[in-house]
């Protein structure tokens, strides 16, 4: 049996594809296609690229409407429910408060309180309005800003998982800079793929990956994070409630059906710890999360 991998740096991180049982030339291909679906998803979505759907609803916060993909829509018309169903944990409208922390582009840093109180002005996903019908977007208020990097990857996953499927891939592990990781079928050596989570100096924990739970999304403090004066870690994930970087959990892990779920909904069980395991599977069944302090 041959392997296929293949990698594509987007979403400023690295997805690594590895494709299993068949023609290893037609594995290829649906792998390459499946990877420009990833870069066709980050085009539409980067904050950072000029010409994006994302970026033109930013650029017209506070003015009209914005006409954007039908699919960009669909999607941020679930980020609006989202929001509601994570109690505002998961939010894509925390753009300014992401950028008053220092995260939009670099390790952050300790944030001026003036310039949070601003930002949080400018942060709510009421302000947020979809008109799925119609695929068009707008942005309440001037200064408002989208950041969807809590979803992004998990969304890509998706649409690319949806290519190898059209293309009946058997096998495959596709993973978006080891934070977002799906599964097609199982390695030929074994009933399942099996998933390291671990978080620094703690021993990985093994998730296991099965047709009816295909898809895990990890949340971390750490990675994009700097020491406060306190000696805490004060990371990129957000509590748009209270205007400051999480400090609920160090690390939490969602397993389910759909990459795009269990990336946003891990971020959520980040803002809010381990307290709202529960209320995550009964929210979203078929749908588990775990944390680490
Ligand atoms: P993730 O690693 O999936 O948890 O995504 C974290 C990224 O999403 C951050 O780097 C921000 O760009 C953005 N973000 C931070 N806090 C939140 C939040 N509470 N809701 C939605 N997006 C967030
Ligand atoms: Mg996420």
């Amino acid at each position: 049996m041959s392997e296929v991998a293949l990698a594509l740096e987007a979403m400023a991180t690295r997805f690594e594809l590895v494709l299993d049982g068949g023609d290893p030339v037609r594995l290829r291909a649906a792998g390459e296609e499946a990877l420009a679906e990833v870069a066709r998803a980050e085009a539409q979505l980067s904050r950072f690229r000029a010409t994006s759907d994302v970026a033109a609803v930013n650029a017209g916060a506070g003015g009209r409407p914005v006409r954007v993909d039908p699919r960009v829509a669909a999607l941020l018309a679930g980020c609006v429910a989202l929001a509601r169903l994570t109690d505002g944990a998961f939010d894509v409208t925390v753009g300014p408060l992401v950028r008053a922390w220092g995260f939009t582009d670099a390790g952050g840093a300790p944030a001026d309180p003036a310039a949070v109180v601003r930002a949080r002005a400018l942060v709510g996903i009421d302000g947020l309005e979809v008109d799925a019908t119609g695929s068009t977007i707008r942005l309440a208020r001037a200064g408002m800003e989208l950041d969807l990097g809590a979803i992004g990857k998990g969304y890509a996953i998706d649409r690319a998982v949806a290519v190898l499927a059209e293309h009946d891939v058997p096998r495959a592990l596709l993973h978006g800079g080891t934070s977002s990781v799906h599964c097609l079928g199982h390695p030929v050596t074994a009933g399942a793929w099996t998933v390291g989570w671990s978080v620094p100096g703690a021993p990985p924990e093994a998730r296991r990956l099965t047709a009816a739970r295909p898809a895990l999304g990890v949340s971390a403090v750490h990675g994009r994070s700097f020491r406060g004066a306190d000696g805490r870690r004060w990371g990129h994930v957000l509590d748009p409630r209270r205007g400051a970087p999480t400090q609920a959990a160090a690390s939490a892990c969602v397993v389910g059906a759909a990459s795009t779920l269990c990336d946003a909904l891990s971020t959520a069980l980040l803002v809010h710890g381990a307290s709202w395991r529960d209320t995550l599977s009964a929210r979203f069944p078929g749908y588990e999360g775990w944390t680490a302090a």
